[in-house]
């Protein structure tokens, strides 16, 4: 039946079950309990990276690598938005919840793509000049009937998952301040985390939880401390500003946390990235030099109270924006002969980091992607041994990774079955000189950095690829070579899959183990963000927000030139194509009950000869009646009235009566739903 189901919608005579009515499912049972174990449920996608370990690994596998070539387009959902779109859907209980730029949110059935509800914060867009990197965001978490979501412009929002109305927002910056959110909150033990941006313009980066009832604030951990004459707010701020000299704090210090987090329940830790260094050249920050903790680094967190209790340095002293705010994945690998509790980062900085998330030492670093600032991390020390001419004090440097990293925010994923690391790689050469004039402008950009000589990124130096990582063996595995970078997050699965969209507006699947490619279909617009897998009624979907933007697409010119597709943003769900129908099944379709069957069979009869089998308007300037606005009186004028004749609309007032039109009409309206289309 089920069978019948997919056919009987991708050919438009409709059961009126899969493009029924949507409505929002019941979330209120999604408490600690289902997030701590969310690798059980197949179903659902319910937290940023599938579970509290971020592999996004999908032990689904009834689409695996031997049928993949049968996986179609089933809807898609216009966002109605243009810019950046880089969320990672959230699925519980058949319906997807998701954002586009200017942080909208929307809630749509997993099923059909039709619309439940959308939510706009009406983020000001006069906001937009605070982000370094378009005005994105990663998503949203959904929490005993709540989903969870930050603004652009600082603000935490919960909102009802029946009817996405507010039920409270709250401001988490000072909205003076330079500070974005782009990050999907998390929740943890009762709290939301949440973090923020504006390392580029000047900030102190901070994490914060909030209760996820009440919104009340329960902890905020600076990572970076403040100015010491007003005394610290931790032992661990206190020992860090002894690695800090000069007056770092009138910029703000930087190591904003605007993005990566995990979770280990076991371990009652909390690991959070943090981001560069305000402002990024080191000269001016920190003049006397000094590590400058907690930039670049890995910290992890009592959940409960925000208290450090370790923290691993990737950059220390950065001086090129080299974030560590990049996608944490927690893993157990074997290493020596032993099982190993992990964490696994591909920062920016271009070194790929095993380190045991026990105890923040560092077991192995490695080069993903061409890397010239440093010759290695020493084992020892776990500290970068760098270059001498990567420090551009005193000149010119040509460095590579560059602020875009060597992998970014795209999230990687991590097959347990493989064992491999799918990264997103970016390898592109940067020009790095002293901004000689520098002054510190409150709200502008205040890199230190001269960024006329930033611009000169060269297009034979920009290249993007796909790098399937063998953390244990500390090499690469395979490769995909891409013409640009910046193309998407990665997503894993059971059926040896790996899934990545293209900055060229592609979706490919490649076969885990080896890198064949298998499978591709278009996109429309360039994918920047990770796709995901679902289970709905023993179907498996795979879906894929696309939406071309973020730094790269904004800042890269001439290089991200080649990439990108149209501006429109759109949420793309595939599944397998089934099998032919018998001549039974054929027979018991055309022979369906109910009005909208009814109404199909007019389509076809008096319509489809124009207006396309299905009603989709293949490619012909005839209008797709999936995406008519006209409402049903509109409607029945033009189709017996002949109000569009002269533009080519017969009327067909002698042929059919309105009882006709009124079967028509729902007919169309079930394939708007399956077209996506609200
Ligand atoms: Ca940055």
């Amino acid at each position: 039946m089920r069978t019948i189901g997919h056919w009987v919608v991708k050919f438009g005579i409709c059961l009126g079950v899969a493009a029924g009515a949507a409505q929002a499912a019941d979330v209120s049972s999604i408490d600690d309990a289902d997030l701590v174990a969310a690798d059980d449920d197949l179903g659902n996608w319910l937290t940023h990276g599938r579970t509290y370990a971020e592999q996004r690994f999908s032990p689904l596998a009834y689409v695996h690598d031997g049928n993949v070539g049968d996986l179609e387009l089933l809807w898609t959902f216009p966002t109605g938005l243009t810019r950046g779109h880089e969320a990672t859907p959230i699925v519980v209980n058949s319906v997807l919840y998701f954002t586009g730029s200017w942080s909208v949110v929307f809630a749509v059935d997993a099923r059909t793509g039709k619309e439940i509800w959308r939510y706009d914060p009406e983020v000001p867009k006069q906001t937009g000049k605070k982000g370094c990197c378009d005005v994105v965001n990663r998503g949203v978490a959904v929490y005993k009937g709540r989903v969870y979501t930050a603004a652009f412009d600082g603000r935490l929002l919960a909102l009802d998952a029946q009817t996405g109305k507010l039920l409270w927002e709250v401001v988490t910056v000072d909205q003076s301040q330079p500070y974005t959110i782009t990050g999907a909150p998390r929740i943890v033990q009762g709290k939301i985390i949440i973090g923020n941006g504006g390392a580029e313009l000047g900030v102190r980066g901070y994490v914060s939880a909030y209760d996820a009832t009440d919104g009340k604030l329960v902890w905020r951990t600076y990572t970076v401390p403040g100015n010491p004459a007003d005394g610290f707010e931790s032992p661990a701020l206190e020992r860090a500003a002894a690695t800090w000299t000069g007056e770092w704090w009138k910029y703000g210090g930087g190591g904003t946390v605007w993005d990566s987090m995990a979770f280990d329940p076991d371990l009652d830790l909390l690991y959070v990235g943090t981001g560069n260094g305000s402002p990024w050249s080191r000269h001016i920050r920190s003049p006397q030099g000094g590590d400058n903790l907690y930039l670049s680094s890995i910290l992890a967190l009592r959940p409960e109270t925000g208290e450090i209790v370790w923290h691993y340095q990737t950059t220390p002293g950065d001086t090129w924006d080299f974030t560590a705010t990049q996608h944490i994945v927690l893993a157990t690998i074997e290493i020596d002969g032993r099982p190993r509790k992990v964490l696994m980062q591909a920062p920016k900085n271009g070194f790929f980091y095993v380190i045991d998330r026990e105890t923040g030492k560092l077991i192995s670093a490695d080069p993903y992607v061409t890397v010239t600032w440093a010759k290695g991390v020493d084992p020892a020390s776990g500290r970068p041994i760098e270059t001498p001419n990567s420090d551009y004090g005193d000149g010119l440097a040509l460095v590579r990774p560059t602020p875009f990293g060597g992998h970014n925010w795209h999230p990687m994923s991590f097959s347990p079955k493989t064992g491999l690391v799918y990264i997103p790689v970016h390898d592109i050469q940067g020009v790095y000189r002293k901004d000689e004039r520098f002054e510190f402008r409150p709200g502008e950009w205040n890199t230190g950095t001269d960024m006329n000589a930033f611009s000169l990124l060269t297009r034979p130096f920009a290249k993007g690829r796909l790098v399937a990582w063998d953390p244990v063996a500390r090499k690469e595995a395979w490769r995909i070579p891409y013409a640009t970078p910046w193309n998407g997050g990665t997503l894993a699965t059971a059926g040896n899959l790996v899934f990545q969209g293209t900055a060229d507006a592609r979706f490919v699947a490649y076969a885990a183990d080896t890198g064949r490619p298998l499978w591709e279909d278009h996109t429309g617009s360039g994918v920047i963000a990770a796709p995901i897998t679902y289970l709905v009624d023993g179907k498996q979907y795979v879906t894929v927000l696309a939406g071309w933007g973020g730094a790269f697409a904004l800042a890269g010119g001439d290089v991200a030139k080649s990439a990108g597709g149209d501006p429109d943003g759109r949420l793309l769900t595939f599944a397998l194509r089934p099998p032919p129908p018998t001549t039974d099944e054929i027979k018991a379709l055309l022979d369906q009950p109910g009005e909208i069957a009814d109404g199909g069979r007019l389509f076809h009869h008096h319509c489809a000869a124009c207006h396309g089998a299905n009603a989709v308007a293949g490619g012909t300037s005839i209008p797709d009646l999936r995406k008519s606005v006209l409402p049903y009186e509109g409607f029945d004028d033009v189709v017996r009235n002949g109000v569009r004749e002269k533009l080519g609309m017969p009327n067909f007032g002698r042929l059919l009566k309105m009882s006709d039109t009124k079967l028509l009409w729902g007919y169309l309206d079930s394939r708007r739903a399956s077209a996506g289309n609200p």
